[in-house]
């Protein structure tokens, strides 16, 4: 799953959060400490949860332009979102630069 925008119109509305699959659960199970032993098996039952959610995109795209660094956001690990968010920084700069050389 990739960021589709630039910058979402709304990423910041409340509406997402309250359709969220896991806004009942437990949020240790999206937020465990590290990242093996333990902390392997919750992020492998978060991101099950967050495969059938019906507001991935939009968690997942608030989370790389918000820069959440911690926890699973729509789907993706901390490690995951890195890479996502440095693909998304590249398609900014390139897409400023395009814009100020036109
Ligand atoms: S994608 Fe995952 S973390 Fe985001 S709202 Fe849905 S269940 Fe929660």
């Amino acid at each position: 799953m990739a960021v589709t925008s630039l910058r979402p119109t709304t990423w910041n509305s409340e509406e997402w959060r309250e359709l969220g699959s896991c806004r009942t659960l437990d949020t240790a199970l999206f937020f465990p400490i590290g990242q093996t032993g333990e902390a392997e098996v919750k992020i492998a039952r978060a991101k099950k949860v967050c495969s059938a959610c019906p507001v991935r995109q939009a968690c997942l795209e608030f989370a790389i332009t918000t820069n959440q660094e911690y926890g699973v956001w729509g789907g993706c690990s901390e490690d995951e979102r890195r890479v996502l968010r440095r693909e998304w920084r590249a398609r900014q700069r390139a897409a400023r630069k395009a814009y100020v050389a036109s």
